[in-house]
This record gives C-alpha cells, structure tokens and sequence, in this order.
C-alpha cells in the first residue's frame, strides 16, 4: 500500500501578511508557540482572526495549513482515507495528519461546525500526549516537533446544541480578538482597499455606531472585512452608498427594517 497527499493545501508564506497588532497577542502568540501549546482565536467573524495566524506562519517560518470547518466535515477529512485507484488501494493523508507529520501549524476554522467526532481527533494532540489516533490505519504518530494547533471560535453563532464542551476549550490558550479600535481600522481599511484615509476613516465611523444594532436584532455586525469591501468597492469608482448596500447592509440583513436602519446610520457619515 503507497501514500501520498497530494490535495492538501500546505502554504509556505514566503511575503509577509499585513497585521497590524491591536494588543498583546504576538507577545501571547510566541510565548504559546515556544511550549507548542495548543491556540484558540476567539472572536467574531472577519475580526482579523485568520490575517493574524497566517502572519505568526510567516513569522515563525513554518507552513500553514488551513481547514475551514462545516458541517458535513467529519474525522476522515481531517485525519485521512483509502481510496482505491485502479487495483491499488491508497492511503491519503488528511490535512491535519499531513500537518502533525511535517511540523506545520494547522487551523481549523470554525472547528465547531464540524461534526464532534473531529474533537475526539484533536485531542490527544493537545495534551502532552502530541498524538494522532489513525483508527483506520490502526496506528498512531507522534506530532513532530514544529506541529501547532490552532482553532477558532465565534462565541456569537454557538446555541446550546452547537458549541465547544468546556472540557474541549480548557485544553486551549484562549485568545480573544475583537474588531480593532478605531484608528487601527481606519488605517486597515485604508490600507486594504486602496481607499483615501479619510473617507476610510468615515465608514469605520458609521460601523461604530451600527454595531450597537447587535442589541436589535441582528445577528453579526458590521464586520472589518465587510468594511474593506465597501471601501474596494468603493475605490472601484462605485457610490459610497451603492458600495455601502452591496458590500455591508444585503449580506449583513434580510429585515426590511434593521437594513434602512443600516443604511441611515451609513448615510448620516458618508
Ligand atoms: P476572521 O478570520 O476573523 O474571520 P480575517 O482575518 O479574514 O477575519 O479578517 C478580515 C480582513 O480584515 C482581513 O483580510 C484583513 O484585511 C483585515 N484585518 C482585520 N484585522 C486586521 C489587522 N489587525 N491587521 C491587518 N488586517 C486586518
């Protein structure tokens, strides 16, 4: 039987990812990173989250490997499976296995998402045991000396039947991310969309002051993401307030309401 993993993305950040540091998380970061204890990015979507972990890849020279975690995910993805090519029966490693056995850092995106046998995976890698289980291939290897683990989580999107069990959590620095204050993303925004600093500064005005409708009804907020892409859009030559309803109030809101809530706060700044 041969192996080999050819479909797993595994990205060598050779340029450096912009980040802009809000806090103290690089100090935290490194100091997690040198006793290789296991990450958790805490925070809301589009919060600077995966721009951070692919900027501390750069930094610390080790490949990251990405898995954006849903709900049909299940352990086989992570870990690996046989497939059968002609007569040949394979073995294909899965990106964490791939991860744990070549020292990357591995991140799984919204690990809550996936379905819970992929917890039961993930954590006799977290303790000082740095062990995969590989049921299928009944084995199990010991991660490499550089492997990282790293999840996210959205403390926003968990209901009662879908969240992270406590027990899982506590085996994780847990480290909180937020929207940056407003100076930072300012710049941010200015600096990702190519849009001029003032009128950058103008929508992260307006989102300040529509994240307070969270208490309303809505389910996310105006995120920094959606932000840059108003302003791309924006710099693109489109109205402030096309650019506005396209990038932030229709993905953001499907209520009538809550949308020309949006839109009359964005207008009162742009
Ligand atoms: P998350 O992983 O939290 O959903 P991302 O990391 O994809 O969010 O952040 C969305 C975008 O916001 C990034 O692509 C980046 O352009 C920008 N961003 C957010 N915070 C920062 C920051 N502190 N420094 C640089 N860019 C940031």
């Amino acid at each position: 039987m041969s192996r080999h993993s050819p479909e797993t993305p595994l990205r060598h950040l050779t340029e450096e990812p912009y980040y802009q540091p809000v806090g103290n998380e690089l100090a935290v970061f490194m100091a997690a990173w040198q006793r290789r204890l296991p990450v958790m990015l805490k925070g809301p979507t589009g919060c600077g989250k995966t721009r951070f972990l692919e900027h501390m890849a750069w930094r610390l020279k080790r490949p990251l490997v990405t898995v954006a975690c849903h709900e049909d995910l299940t352990s086989s993805d992570l870990v690996g499976r046989f497939l059968i090519e002609g007569d040949e029966t394979i073995w294909q490693d899965g990106p964490l296995t791939r991860a744990v056995r070549e020292g990357a850092i591995c991140y799984l995106d919204e690990i809550v998402e996936a379905r819970t046998d992929t917890t039961v995976v993930i954590h006799p890698l977290t303790d000082h045991r740095r062990h995969l289980p590989i049921d299928k291939l009944g084995t199990e290897i010991s991660a490499h000396p550089d492997f990282l683990l790293v999840i996210s989580y959205n403390p926003g999107y968990q209901t009662v039947l879908k969240d992270l069990k406590p027990s899982t959590k506590q085996r994780f620095v847990g480290m909180n991310f937020s929207y940056p204050p407003a100076e930072l993303e300012q710049s941010i925004v200015a600096r990702e969309s190519g849009l001029a600093v003032e009128q950058a500064g103008k929508l992260v005005q307006a989102a300040a002051k529509a994240r307070n409708l969270k208490d309303q009804g809505l389910q996310e907020v105006t995120s920094t993401r959606a932000l840059i892409y108003a302003a791309t859009l924006m710099a693109a030559g489109l109205a402030p307030m096309e650019a506005v309803a396209a990038a932030i109030i229709s993905p953001q809101t499907d209520d009538p309401e809550l949308g020309a809530a949006l839109e009359e706060i964005f207008q009162s700044f742009l």
